[in-house]
């Protein structure tokens, strides 16, 4: 009965998030980029939803907060759209590094001749390097196009958000111009950073994360109509950076024990696509869904401590690992 199994498991999920947001304050919300300090430390909110549209939400809901690195996800798509998907794997490859988003160590190893993945800070620079077009505007126009598609609306820039990182960002810039005497990059190096740093500014909720996930576990195709939004290779390779790369240097933990391709960003979201599973028919959402998290304290690693916590434990209960 699905009135019940909904009520049952709102009930769950309500319970459990009350629990770890008291974990919250084992983390920190970031500050290298000034605003987002501004962040409440103490929420914590997430949304399912399942392919049969089943849908589950509880605490902080409404909260509306930027894509961030997630946006890693959405630009890597939409370059392997644009350009193709064998062009893009000659500029980028598809290994973890080990290392921190923001490294730039790695780089330095002899012979790189490509950066390691798309969802490091220097892999996504890489790729928004490869987006067609001259202005940032005019290159995030198919990024905001394909999250039309996939929203069924518009998200806005954050302005605040965008100028903050704007003034603090020499890391990026330092990895941008390491880039650039690589001769990794595509176009004009400030032009990149200042798409680069727009994507990431990029404001959603948890219910927008949730929407991508279900997209992106159903292999790219929209649920209602079964139209292709995103090419299914496309979708499956993305899912495959995101269970390897995609909470950084804790994406081996990650894969562990929640099992579930992911990708996370340092205001707090993560975005996660679960396929389906053919397995004990009792468990919830075993055809698949899509969840978005929200928890703007960070562990050590740049991921929402207690959205980890929260989904290693809905993972584990409603076996949710794709292992
Ligand atoms: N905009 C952030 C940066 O480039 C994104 C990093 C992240 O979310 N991990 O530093």
């Amino acid at each position: 009965n699905t009135g019940q199994t909904q009520e049952w498991l709102q009930a769950y999920v309500d319970d459990w998030v009350a629990f770890y947001r008291k974990q919250t304050s084992d983390g920190e919300v970031a500050s290298y980029i000034p605003i987002l300090a501004e962040a409440d430390q103490d929420d914590l909110g997430i949304a399912i939803i399942g392919k049969n549209g089943l849908t589950v939400r509880s605490g902080d809901t409404d909260i509306p907060f930027t894509l961030q690195s997630i946006s890693k996800v959405i630009s890597f798509i939409v370059a392997c759209m644009e350009r193709g998907v064998s062009y893009m794997l000659q500029r980028v490859d598809v290994e973890p590094t080990g290392e921190a988003f923001n490294s730039i160590m790695h780089l330095e190893m002899k012979p790189v001749k490509k950066p390691f993945n798309p969802f490091n800070n220097a892999g996504a620079i890489t790729v928004t390097s490869a987006l067609p077009g001259k202005t940032s505007d005019q290159r995030l126009e198919p990024v905001f196009k394909l999250l039309e598609k996939m929203l069924g609306y518009r998200p806005e820039l954050n302005v605040d958000v965008y100028k903050s990182e704007q003034d603090s960002s020499t890391r990026n810039r330092a990895i941008g111009y390491y880039l650039l005497e690589m001769d990794f990059l595509e176009s004009d190096l400030d032009v990149t950073l200042e798409t680069y740093i727009k994507q990431c500014s990029i404001e959603v909720t948890i219910d927008d994360l949730a929407q991508i996930g279900i997209i992106l576990a159903n292999d790219g195709m929209d649920l209602k109509t079964g139209a292709e939004i995103i090419p299914r290779q496309v979708a499956r390779i993305s899912k495959v950076l995101m269970l390897t790369c995609g909470m950084y240097d804790a994406s081996g933990k990650f894969a562990t024990y929640v099992g579930i391709p992911a990708k996370s960003g340092v205001s707090g979201g993560i975005l996660a696509a679960v396929p389906p599973r053919v397995r004990d028919e009792a468990m919830p959402f075993t055809d698949g869904c899509g969840i978005g998290v929200y928890g703007p304290a960070l562990g050590d690693k740049g991921n929402s401590i207690a959205g980890i916590r929260l989904l290693r434990h809905i993972a584990k209960q409603w076996d949710l690992s794709i292992f």
